[in-house]
């Protein structure tokens, strides 16, 4: 998902490491029935007398009173019709489902939200001939932004089903769902556009669909919009456009792969675009209003370049056969990463040489990675419900500087959970556990739990006995971070002893903790050099477990003025601090070792 603002993705990393909980609720609020909203536009209302019979405080809530659609029925494919009228600020369309029946059931629960349903044109029939029950009436439940179509029979197991229903809704300057959105051109005239922005709850607001992650089904989208303008979609057109009656133009794109209704996405405007092809033969464009022309090249030659780095990284080809990125002049988030159409506010895409700031040439790099990254982990592989947001943010926001790092390699990268974790499993058993998790749930939905598994059983092939899923678990699950306590011996050897306890920027602060069994301790993988023999690789790993007491590290020959440095590279996440003497010698080598005064000052800042 896009970003509000954005700074450096370590940042990034960071928030959604320790504002995890925070951005759940905020997902969550959009989940949230937003009553007064939906009953300023409802056509029809739930009845006086709902069908229940009883009313007693034992009563199992109906189903539309419930958040989560039922699990009876599973949309396949969905036939979609829209009539953009950008000049009367009006939409209309209709919306063929194709449902299996799962479990038998006597009524259709389907999202809408602030649509006007012609309940005259609810047709139900089944595919491919035979009976179907009859519709007897049809009501919204605002409440839960349901649209509830009770029937005379019960639709059957194993039977799939045509669904028909006509709508409409007013396209407001509104930025979510469908929307109309607007810049002034040079000349001082303002100009309409169409554009979408449906996660994670507004494709409901567009068209009546099962709007939830895990009812990935294909989309066939046919667009007619005024002369003047043209649609994109998802995916490509499916033959040329076509002129209607009024000088009107309908678009046909071709059927989408299998995906969730949030990453629909599609737009009516009159801008330009560049492309290139990507090696892998991916039509590539980046798109802007005309006046905007000479500031896409950068997003254009960085993207088309980070989706080759991330097919070979994947070992999976982009799935689609174009990408679109185009900046919306309205837009409330940095980038939305629908699927073959990204969505960009400009200042996330748009980047002109000698006119923008390195800053913003950064930002540009960083979005656009972050939401190519999106294309495989997120659309590809989505993940079942909204409460593993932590993972799809923070795979995204972790191989967007992998991407970034094949680009511009000079901009170095900052500590994650996720670095931290494909260090310590070795970059080629990393890449094998991604490819095997995004094989195994391709069009399909993952929990949190699956990845761990597949990185762990990719770990064990290579012979590496790390269990992935126990270290993640201290990792995810908990908020903050440790800090490791190490004091070293003088005289003879010199060996170390190291301890955790969590790093609290105020010590004084009490949280509550919600997993109290891993006790803010964490699996923590430690790496050390010293200058009796330096080096920096990083690849010794040595574990400091949660109930670990009395760690101690024999390092070999040394003498009382060596300095000893834990955490190489700060591939580990966590911060390191030493006994005072060790900090003094440290602090000896300042005058000629950059490596190591930074990591120091790194350290004295947060302690
Ligand atoms: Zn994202």
């Amino acid at each position: 998902m896009g970003e509000v603002t954005m700074s450096k993705g370590s940042f990034w990393a960071l928030m959604f490491a320790f504002l995890g909980t925070t951005l759940l609720v905020g997902l969550l609020c959009g989940l949230l029935p937003n009553r007064d909203a939906d009953c300023t536009i409802k056509v029809t209302e739930e009845p006086e007398e709902p069908r229940s019979t009883s009313s007693g405080p034992t009563t199992p809530p109906q189903l539309w009173e419930k958040i989560r659609l039922p699990t009876n029925l599973k949309p396949h494919h969905y036939d979609l019709f829209f009539r953009i009228d950008i000049t009367n600020e009006e939409f209309s369309g209709t919306n063929t489902m194709l449902i299996e029946c799962l479990q038998s059931i006597d009524i259709i629960l389907i999202h809408s939200k602030l649509l006007v349903i012609d309940d005259n044109s609810i047709t139900l029939a089944q595919n491919g001939g035979g009976g179907a029950p009859g519709v007897t009436r049809s009501w919204l439940y605002p409440e839960n932004q349901y649209l509830v179509i009770e029937l005379d029979g019960m639709l059957e197991a194993g039977t799939s089903y045509d669904l028909t229903i006509a709508f409409s809704g007013p396209l407001q300057e509104d930025l979510i769902g469908l929307y109309k959105s607007s810049y002034v051109n040079k000349d001082g005239d303002t100009k309409w556009l169409a554009s979408t922005f449906f996660a994670p709850t507004d494709a409901r607001k567009a068209f009546p669909c099962f709007d939830e992650p895990a009812h990935k089904a294909e989309f066939t989208v046919t667009i007619e919009n005024e002369p003047g303008y043209f649609a994109l979609a998802n995916m490509p057109l499916d033959g040329d456009n076509e002129t209607i009656a009024d000088g009107w133009v309908r678009s046909r794109f071709q059927k989408s792969v299998p995906m969730s209704t949030y990453l629909l996405c599609f737009v009516v405007c009159d801008f330009i675009s560049e492309e290139k092809e990507t090696q892998g033969g991916v039509q590539f464009r980046v798109w802007a209003r005309p006046e905007a022309r000479n500031s896409v090249r950068y997003a254009l030659e960085k993207g088309a370049d980070i989706i080759d780095f991330f097919e070979d990284y994947f070992q999976i080809p982009f799935p689609l056969p174009k990408m679109d990125m185009i900046a919306i002049p309205d837009f409330t988030a940095g980038a939305m990463e629908n699927w073959g159409l990204i969505t960009y506010r400009e200042t996330a895409l748009l980047y002109t040489e000698g006119v923008s700031s390195p800053r913003n040439k950064q930002r540009v790099c960083t979005v656009v990675s972050h939401e190519l990254a999106h294309q495989w982990f997120g659309n590809l592989v989505t993940l079942q419900w909204w409460d593993d947001t932590w993972l799809n943010e923070g795979f995204a926001s972790y191989v967007e500087y992998l991407g970034v790092e094949e680009v511009e390699p000079d901009w170095g990268m900052g500590a994650s959970i996720l670095r931290m974790l494909q260090n310590f499993l070795g970059e080629a058993t990393f890449k094998k556990g991604l490819n095997s998790y995004l094989t195994a749930f391709a069009y399909s939905n993952a929990v949190n739990g699956d990845l761990w598994f597949h990185l762990t059983q990719a770990a064990d092939e290579d012979g590496k006995d790390i269990d992935v899923t126990a270290i993640m678990e201290t990792w995810t699950l908990q908020m903050g971070f440790p800090v490791i306590d190490v004091t070293r011996s003088y005289g003879g050897n010199v060996e170390y002893s190291a301890s955790q306890h969590r790093f609290l920027s105020n010590p004084d602060s009490e949280e509550q903790n919600t997993y109290p069994d891993l006790g803010y301790k964490w699996y923590v993988p430690l790496t050390h050099t010293s200058s009796a023999n330096p080096n920096f690789q990083g690849d010794q790993i040595e574990w400091l477990n949660p109930d670990d007491e009395g760690y101690n590290k024999d390092i070999g020959e040394g003498s009382d003025s060596d300095w000893l440095l834990v955490n190489i590279r700060e591939y580990g996440y966590h911060r390191v601090n030493y006994d005072a003497n060790n900090w003094q010698l440290i602090a000896q080598q300042l005058e000629d070792d950059n490596t190591v005064r930074k990591r120091r000052v790194d350290c004295e800042l947060n302690l």
